[in-house]
């Protein structure tokens, strides 16, 4: 049996399909596989990557997450996030620019915004696999 995999934002349903294996990194869980006959689970996600193995075969469809919240019950995963971006959606010169000034504002001893702002870029370049 596959999984049902929804990926959705406030504003959008970014991906709905069926799925071999859901990968996803949980706040103080870190990286969790799910296959078809997991047990119910719900976790809040890290700003990372989430790996998506279509049924059938076919490359890994990856997308970057900003935190929110996975759920997986009967085969059906759920991944809700305010910010989810598909790899292919993503613009790498952009993510690599927002890398250099938030590594420029971490050095200064800049907020948790900046440190916040690092772990997007990298949630993104770990995405379209340029880290
Ligand atoms: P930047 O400084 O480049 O705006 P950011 O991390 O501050 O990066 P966010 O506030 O997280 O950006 O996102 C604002 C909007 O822009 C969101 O809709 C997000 O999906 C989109 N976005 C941000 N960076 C990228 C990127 N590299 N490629 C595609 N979309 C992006």
């Amino acid at each position: 049996m596959a999984l049902q995999v929804e990926l959705v934002s406030p504003e959008r349903v970014v991906l709905e399909t069926e799925a071999d294996m859901v990968r996803a990194r949980t706040i103080g869980g870190g990286d969790i596989a799910f296959l078809s006959g997991h047990a119910p689970f719900l976790g809040a996600l890290d700003t990372a990557t989430i790996t998506i193995r279509p049924a059938g075969g076919g490359n890994d469809i990856v997308a970057a997450v900003h935190g929110g919240f996975i759920s997986v019950n009967e085969d059906v995963v759920r991944v809700l996030s305010d910010l989810a971006e598909l790899a292919a959606d993503i613009d790498t010169e952009r993510a690599r620019r927002a890398e250099e000034r938030a590594q420029d504002a971490v050095r200064r001893g800049d907020d948790t915004e900046a440190e916040a702002a690092l772990r997007r870029a990298h949630a993104r370049l770990t995405a379209v696999g340029g880290i």
